[in-house]
């Protein structure tokens, strides 16, 4: 199998896998509990707390354990805004956020406040500017995500966390896809919350964590015990938790060493596939672009066909991002950054590892290529893309793209 799926999860690293082994079978007591065993398991939560505190420049005592990058986003969210909920009811984000970001804003509208979802441009970047224009008296909390997970656009945090702070606004940013993949500081980055996920850097399922500036008033998202600080209650995944610290410690501990090999695959991938494959498009930047990312539309054809292609010859990507897999919708980042609908439904997401191999990305290509021009041949569609181009070379000034939108 070859596996280019990695921004839907990753595999658990085997020095992950047994860091966290004794917590299941050993030390298995409550960290709450008056006991060694629970003992035990508390020095291992304040252990990963410290490495994943020390990664991302922030105190051990910032961090906060949750189930996950979903989780994460819905406290953020919905805790700053009643939190605030007596200086105003405005939220500011983008049309291009995670649907744990998205989704929660819509039930917050629901719930009497109001959000401005910002566009970004034609490679899903986000200008400061319009983040500054937006913002008016009763604005109480601004979230934009680090990088995005379907194009890989790294967007201007630093810049957006900075007009925020000089607002005194409280600024979240969702780092599910950034941490372990490029460099993530608090400080720089100006964020009073911010969200992670150990899946998504070789830990775990299931475990995540909310950064919270000291000093930031947020409401307890599970009510119930004393644990994080009266924050989050419940029995701490202690091996999640465990297996997150060793994840952010892989991963951080040599990131300029993974992102040059990432990119160097990336970059590698993308040039294979514009110069095999005909009438494709890159979508998202070709800087300032997640070391690991690759999505292409391939106009006529539907991402799911070409997924589904792939898969049967061994090969896991995704079209679209897998949490929209299975719904008729297109996908809404490829609508916001300008792509019709015909050509967002023909995307396809390639997400590396520094241990997929050029020998593995030939054989990803040479699949593309086969499958691509098999389904093209029963696209109508695209025989009348063609028949128009060619005919435009001839001279003829005909509007094939007219035309396409009734035949397609
Ligand atoms: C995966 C992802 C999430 C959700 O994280 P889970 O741990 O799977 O709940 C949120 N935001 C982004 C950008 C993601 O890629």
């Amino acid at each position: 199998m070859i596996y280019l799926d990695h921004a839907a999860t990753t595999k658990t690293a085997p020095e992950v896998v047994e860091a966290m082994l004794p917590y299941l079978t050993e030390h298995y007591g409550n960290p709450g509990a008056l006991n060694s065993s629970g003992f035990r398991g508390k020095k291992a939560l304040n252990e990963a707390r410290r490495q994943i505190a020390a990664a991302i420049n922030a105190k051990p005592q910032e961090i906060y354990f949750t189930a996950g990058g979903t989780e994460s986003d819905n406290w953020a969210l919905k805790a700053a805004a009643e939190s605030c909920r007596e200086q105003g009811r405005h939220i500011i984000t983008t049309k291009i956020e995670h649907h744990a970001v998205l989704h929660t804003c819509r039930y917050l509208e629901e719930n009497g406040y109001e959000i401005t979802y910002l566009d970004v441009d034609g490679e899903g970047r986000l200008d400061p500017q319009v983040v500054r224009a937006a913002i008016r008296p009763d604005t109480v909390l601004i979230s934009v995500m680090l990088a995005n997970n379907e194009i890989g656009t790294i967007e201007p945090v630093e810049e957006i966390g900075a007009i925020a702070r000089q607002k005194g606004i409280c600024f979240h940013t969702d780092a599910v896809q950034a941490l372990g993949q490029i460099p993530v500081d608090v400080e720089t980055l100006k964020a009073d919350l911010l969200s992670a996920s150990a899946h998504k850097l070789n830990g775990p399922k299931g475990v995540g964590m909310l950064y919270i500036r000291e000093g930031i008033p947020i409401v307890p998202f599970v009510h119930g015990g004393a644990q994080e600080q009266n924050r989050r209650a419940g029995t701490e995944n202690v091996p999640g938790i465990v297996g997150f610290g060793a994840a952010v410690q892989r991963a951080c501990g040599r990131l300029s060493d993974k992102i040059r090999k990432e990119q160097g695959l990336r970059d590698y991938l993308i040039r294979e596939i514009e110069t095999r494959i005909p009438d494709c498009r890159l979508n998202g930047p070709r800087d300032r672009r997640l070391p690991g990312n690759v999505n292409f539309s391939f106009p006529f054809i539907r991402g799911e066909a070409i997924v589904i292609s792939l898969d049967m010859q061994g090969i896991c990507a995704s079209s679209g991002s897998a949490c929209t897999a299975g719904s008729q919708d297109p996908s809404h980042v490829l609508l916001a950054i300008g792509l019709s609908e015909e050509e967002a439904f023909g995307s396809v997401r390639l997400t590396l590892s520094e241990e997929n191999t050029k020998e593995e990305l030939d054989r990803a290509v040479a699949a593309l290529k086969q499958i691509t021009a098999r389904l093209r041949e029963m696209s109508p569609a695209y025989e009348n893309y063609k028949k128009e181009k060619k005919l435009q070379r001839e001279g003829r000034k005909e509007n094939w793209a007219e035309r396409c939108d009734t035949g397609c």
